[in-house]
């Protein structure tokens, strides 16, 4: 599908500011593990930080599918930014489609960028079974009470608010429930960050509740539908990540064949050896299918279509694609591809997370086979 011209706009929008905002920066945000608030800042008054959502709330009212190709621009200037804004988005959806009217009056600062979000899901003992989740809320009188520690949570220690799905009932999915707190109540304690191989601006962290009291009205949805909201926000999350994968992806082919048009061997450049002008064909080609896989996926959800399972796979090939891509850039690049000289060491350590978060790879592969094998 053609874009239109708002979205054309916003396109150019988006790679004026990767251009003249994120890729001056990255280099030394990364290096020194400075997490990049005014960048997001800067994002939000150009209403990249709630694309996807009615402009009737704040957001821009952007197809997903147009949502996608920004983040994939941002992701081939600089991960960590696509991927905060994707968290970012993620963390809306809660509010946006299950909160309260109380709740949604937040939604034009949460839209806006004015407050950033966090997404808690993953626990020390429990990433992948996350129906185990152990971190429990307790009704007393007015409030509830928070007890528990969440692991890996992006923004920990930078977020406004956090949605926190928690166990107010039994056990499995069921007791499970979403409740929405402002990041600076007593008892919120995020940790130390985690020293990580990518994603140095911007590392996950783990937060402790301890006895955290939050208003009654900050249970988002009903008590027991904390599991179906946050799997709902993963399928469109999972989209965000695979777009990121993409725009990484595709700046390491850029990147690559940029090299191999210039260096010289024996001669000549080394892109017309057949060796690594084949491996430029075959990495230009993958992110391309990942690409399409991505932009089918969020056509059927545009059309207001089933679209986990397509979700899923688009998640899944594109982050392998992302992880193999960048490394055959190192490939092509030989020992300058190895040091931090050229970007393509750090894509390749980005590349890494891509197939872990949100869902690792496996658990995307037991997503599809159980559509296929149970119906
Ligand atoms: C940089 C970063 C940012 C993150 N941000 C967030 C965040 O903002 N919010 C949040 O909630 N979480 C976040 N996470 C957590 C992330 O979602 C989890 O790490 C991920 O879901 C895996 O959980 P785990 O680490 O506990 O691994 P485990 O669940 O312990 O899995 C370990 C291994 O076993 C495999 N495995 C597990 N179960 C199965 C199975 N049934 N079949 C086959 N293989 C299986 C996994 O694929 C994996 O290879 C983040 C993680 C990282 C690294």
């Amino acid at each position: 599908m053609l874009p239109s011209d708002e979205a054309y706009e916003l396109l150019g929008l988006t790679r004026e500011l990767a251009d003249g905002e994120l890729a001056p920066r990255v280099a030394r945000f990364e290096q020194q593990g400075e997490f990049p608030r005014e960048v997001l800042r800067t994002l939000g008054r150009a209403g990249l930080l709630g694309l996807p959502y009615p402009e009737a709330d704040g957001g821009s009212g952007q197809p997903y599918e147009v949502y996608l190709q920004v983040l994939e621009v941002l992701a081939g200037s600089w991960l960590a930014i696509a991927e905060a804004v994707s968290v970012h988005t993620l963390s809306c959806f809660p509010i946006a489609a299950h909160g309260s009217e109380r709740q949604r009056k937040s939604l034009p600062d949460m839209l806006g960028g004015d407050l950033l979000g966090a997404y808690c899901l993953s626990e020390p003992q429990g990433g992948s079974d996350a129906a185990a989740l152990t971190t429990r809320a307790v009704r007393e009188g007015e409030d509830w009470v928070i007890t528990g520690t969440k692991a890996w949570i992006t923004h920990g220690g930078q977020a406004d608010f956090y949605n926190i799905f928690c166990r107010t009932g039994g056990t499995g999915a069921a007791g499970i429930s979403c409740v929405v707190a402002d990041a600076v109540t007593p008892g919120i304690l995020p940790q130390v960050p985690e020293r990580t191989m990518g994603l140095r601006s911007s590392p996950p962290a783990q937060i402790v509740f301890e006895g955290a009291r939050v208003p009654a009205d900050c249970l988002v949805g009903e008590e027991g539908s904390g599991f179906r909201i946050a799997m709902q926000a993963l399928d469109a999350g999972r989209l965000g990540i695979a777009a990121c994968a993409v725009g990484l992806a595709q700046a390491a082919v850029d990147y690559a064949a940029g090299y191999a048009r210039e260096r010289q061997q024996f001669g000549r450049a080394i892109g017309e050896f057949q060796g690594v002008g084949f491996m430029l064909a075959d990495m230009a080609t993958q992110v391309s299918a990942a690409r399409a896989l991505m932009l089918a996926a969020a056509r059927l959800k545009d059309a207001g279509r089933p679209f986990s399972i397509e979700a899923a796979k688009a998640k899944l090939f594109a982050t392998d694609v992302a992880m193999r891509v960048t490394t055959d850039a190192i490939q092509v690049l030989g020992g300058a591809g190895y040091v931090s000289d050229h970007p393509v060491e750090r894509w390749f350590r980005e590349a890494k997370v891509l197939q872990i978060v949100e869902g690792t790879n496996q658990i995307q592969r037991l997503v599809i086979s159980r559509s296929l094998t149970r119906g």
